[in-house]
């Protein structure tokens, strides 16, 4: 039995084109004119609903009230769920810095998660730390960042082969080029994260393998002065140089638009992956002014529709959905087409998903129907119905 979604405005990497979308055996088996269906064929009428693919966010580090740290496999199939719900039908859980033990537990968990019947498909893991800079913490717990060269990190990343895909280290610490000689070695991407290198030192970071930026702006070291003369950060390298491609939290509240904007001019369409950088309280519903505890220890405030700690000084994640991102982008003045890429296409083909994020014959049908409020009317995840809002009776508004 096929399932053809008739009329939809299927956003394709070329562009926007009205046209039929046939899903068979959790595939996308055909993208086509001209579509007639056999007895037995489901056909769901999407005439003038945008069809994007499922979105693909791999920097996540929970939602639904769960988190991937806690080490159950349970709790990360419910995180991964909730964001479903959103329409991210791709997940890269995302560790934060914690004990070598703690980690291990956590990659555990997320790893027989990936095993279990889910609404998401679960990419592998990401590692967010724990080898990140005292002087770029962030929300990350000061007293568990360590140095690579002080630490054996192998057995954390020999837990699961092919299944940790991404690790955020600052690269300017001792050992940390070596580690990233490593990481390159077991093809684990390399990312830039809560460092507080100079431009010069990014620059040295690349032959070892150092890729992409863990979210710019955040955590990130900027343009400072010495004496007179200027000396260029992480951010500056992560919208200068062509070998980096950068994560962007897409909330709205990390980064203003205009910061959106010039990221988009300086490295174009390609090179930006959308992150929720979600919390446990992700996808959920919060009340404005309530401090919430971390699992690892730090107390956070929902205020403004993000995540601070209490101090107010920092954001500490955000609670934000991939589709919350996308509609950021869009009201940034990003083209629509090209918001979708990065929500999608851009963060599988970095974590080598080869499978998810196109629309295209023989590509895995994770597909989001909306309206043209961009609305979610719909989500499919291998081909499976996992959300129905079109009738009107059961429609509930999206969160800006
Ligand atoms: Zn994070």
């Amino acid at each position: 039995m096929k399932t053809i979604l008739r009329g939809a405005r299927a956003i394709l990497p070329e562009g926007i084109r009205q046209t039929q979308v046939i899903i068979a055996d959790q595939r996308i088996l055909d993208v086509t004119d001209h579509a007639d269906p056999a007895e037995g064929d489901r056909v769901i009428d999407a005439d003038g609903l945008y069809l994007s693919p499922g979105f693909v966010d791999i920097h996540v580090h929970g939602g639904g009230g769960r988190s991937a740290m806690s080490g159950k496999a349970e709790d990360t199939v419910i995180l991964a769920n909730a964001h479903a719900q959103h329409g991210t039908t791709s997940i890269l859980p995302t560790t934060l810095a914690a004990p070598i033990p703690t980690l291990l537990r956590a990659v555990e968990g997320i790893r027989r998660a990936a095993r279990m019947p889910c609404d998401a498909t679960i990419l592998g893991a990401h590692l967010e730390g724990p080898c990140l800079s005292p002087a770029q913490s962030g929300a990350q717990s000061p007293d568990d960042l360590i140095i690579p060269a002080e630490t054996d990190l192998s057995p954390l990343l020999d837990a699961w082969p092919r299944g940790i895909r991404m690790m955020g280290v600052a690269p300017e610490l001792p050992g940390a080029l070596e580690l990233g000689d490593q990481l390159t070695r077991r093809g684990i991407v390399a990312s830039i994260a809560h460092s507080n290198a100079t431009y010069d030192q990014v620059l040295a970071a690349l032959p070892h393998g150092y890729s992409d930026v863990t979210h710019l702006y955040s955590s990130c070291s900027g343009l400072i002065r010495i004496h007179s003369y200027r000396v260029p950060g992480v951010i500056e390298a992560g919208l200068n140089l062509d070998e980096l491609t950068v994560q962007v939290i897409a909330d709205g509240k990390h980064l203003p638009l205009s910061l959106l904007q010039l990221i988009y001019r300086c490295k174009g369409a390609d090179k930006i992956e959308l992150i929720t950088d979600g919390l446990e309280f992700a996808a959920g519903e919060l009340k404005e002014g309530t401090v919430y505890r971390q699992l690892n220890g730090m107390e956070t405030v929902y205020e403004d529709g993000v995540m601070k700690l209490l101090s107010r000084e920092s954001f500490a994640g955000s609670v934000a959905t991939m589709h919350r991102c996308l509609r950021t982008m869009v009201s940034a003045g990003i083209p629509l087409v090209q918001a979708v890429r990065m929500a999608s296409e851009n963060p599988a083909r970095r974590v080598g998903a080869a499978r998810k994020g196109r629309i295209a014959p023989g590509m895995d049908a994770d597909l989001v129907l909306m309206d043209e409020g961009l609305n979610i009317r719909m989500v499919f995840a291998m081909g499976r119905a996992i959300r129905d809002a079109r009738d009107p009776g059961k429609q509930r508004t999206d969160p800006q």
